[in-house]
């Protein structure tokens, strides 16, 4: 196990800096690092920005688009982007459906639906979880029959993030109830256009529309948008799953949470002096900053391991644990520095409509929104009771 970057990676991370500081646009940098809420024309901006560039793919191969890149060039990309504080890249196509499509969709799929994912023209969301199939995923009850050339779907997808923006759905479908649960499931894709879809918006604790039901009554798909063989979509899923657990430690943008955390917590003021002098909040700090610090030499051990070919297995699900505590760890810490300053609900100043604040202070202003989103992190992407579960089975035996 090596954990140093070579001369190399470090030539690497110059490249992308630079690139960063030429290409991040001022005003969307500005929105990211001050807790702003991205639009959808804000994350299609920055996935054009970086699909000229031609680095949207950086997990996939270079045969599809992709940039070929090893997983610690990979890792140095997103640890350069938490710092400049860019957009996300929206994990639904280019994480999720595209690696599915490549392993195993067929030479059609991969013409038509790929080069629209790398260039942002279909916007992708994800269909898995229903009501009452979250962490029992495999019992989803939403319904594929065939009639002739189409399925024809009906049932209910829950929490879809950002589907009220989609082109394009990916979905877990009941193609069969006779056997095993596991056995009767199929992928299909489906257009977000296709009569019989309703999107329902689920506004969150923070008030924010980032997550939707979506019903589907007697929706018709062509058959040739089946991934894959019929019944076989849970190996399928599983497989995107493993896909899904990337990067979700996101150390990088902790690293400058804990940046910016400092820097209110020398802001305000306690018995005359900054937060950060006063002992007990300090250590605190302190202790999350350890955390952190493990963290990202963990980071660092698996993806030395996934560099000697061996893939990330059940560690992944460590990284998924830590990694959401410390981001909601941060987001405690930061409400607590600011205290009443947080308070105020200002969606125009949140939305970036008004330049100030109606609070006194425009940093704390987005804080109690950020703390309540991030409540979300412990439960998608496989729940953190669920991860345990793996951990216990995978790694301990147990
Ligand atoms: C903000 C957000 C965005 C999401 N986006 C999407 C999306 O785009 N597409 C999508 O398909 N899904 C999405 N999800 C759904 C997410 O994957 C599920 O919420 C998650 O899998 C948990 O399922 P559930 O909500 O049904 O809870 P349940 O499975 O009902 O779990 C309830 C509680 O019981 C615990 N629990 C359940 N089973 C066990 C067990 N065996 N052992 C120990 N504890 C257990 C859970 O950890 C949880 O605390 C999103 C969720 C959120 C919150």
């Amino acid at each position: 196990m090596d954990l140093t970057y070579t001369t190399d990676d470090e030539a690497f991370r110059l490249m992308v800096r630079s690139y960063l500081e030429q290409h991040l646009p001022a005003d969307l940098q500005h929105k990211v690092l001050n807790h702003k809420r991205l639009s959808k024309d804000d994350l299609v901006r920055w996935h054009r920005i970086v699909a000229q560039q031609g680095w949207v793919g950086t997990g996939w191969p270079v045969e599809f688009g992709g940039t070929g890149w090893s997983p610690v060039q990979r890792h140095i990309w997103e640890e350069e982007c938490a710092h400049a504080g860019t957009p996300p890249i929206l994990p639904f196509g280019v994480n999720m459906v595209a690696p599915v499509i490549m392993a195993f969709g067929n030479a059609a799929q991969k013409a038509h639906y790929l080069p629209r994912i790398l260039s942002c023209e279909d916007w992708w969301c994800q269909g898995y979880s229903e009501p009452g199939s979250g962490s029992d995923l495999a019992s989803l009850k939403t319904r594929a029959e065939r009639q002739g050339d189409n399925y024809i779907v009906n049932g209910q997808k829950t929490w879809t993030t950002l589907g009220q923006h989609a082109d394009m759905i990916f979905c877990l479908v009941r193609t069969d109830s006779s056997g095993r649960k596991q056995e009767g499931i199929s992928f299909l894709l489906i257009d977000m256009k296709s009569p019989g879809i309703t999107v329902r918006p689920i506004i969150t604790l923070d008030e924010d529309h980032e997550v939707n039901e979506v019903f589907f009554d007697n929706v018709s798909v062509p058959v040739h948008n089946l991934i894959g063989e019929e019944n076989k979509g849970w190996t399928y899923a599983k497989y995107l799953l493993g896909h899904e657990r990337t990067n979700i430690a996101a150390v990088g943008r902790a690293k400058r949470e804990m940046v910016f955390l400092k820097r209110i917590a020398l802001d305000q003021q306690k018995n005359g002096a900054p937060l950060l002098d006063d002992a007990v909040f300090a250590a605190k700090v302190a202790s999350l900053e350890i955390e952190l610090m493990a963290l990202e030499v963990t980071v660092l051990r698996v993806i030395s391991l996934d560099n000697a070919k061996r893939g990330p297995g059940p560690e992944a699900s460590m990284l998924k644990i830590k990694g959401t505590e410390v981001q909601q760890a941060l987001t405690e810490l930061m409400l607590e520095a600011v205290g009443p300053y947080g308070l105020p609900f200002d969606p125009a100043f949140l939305e970036g409509s008004s330049e100030h604040s109606l609070a006194e202070d425009d940093d704390a202003a987005p804080l109690a929104s950020y703390y309540f989103n991030y409540r979300k992190t412990s439960i998608y992407g496989g729940s953190n009771e669920i991860q345990k579960n793996i951990i216990t089975q995978m790694i301990l035996g147990l």
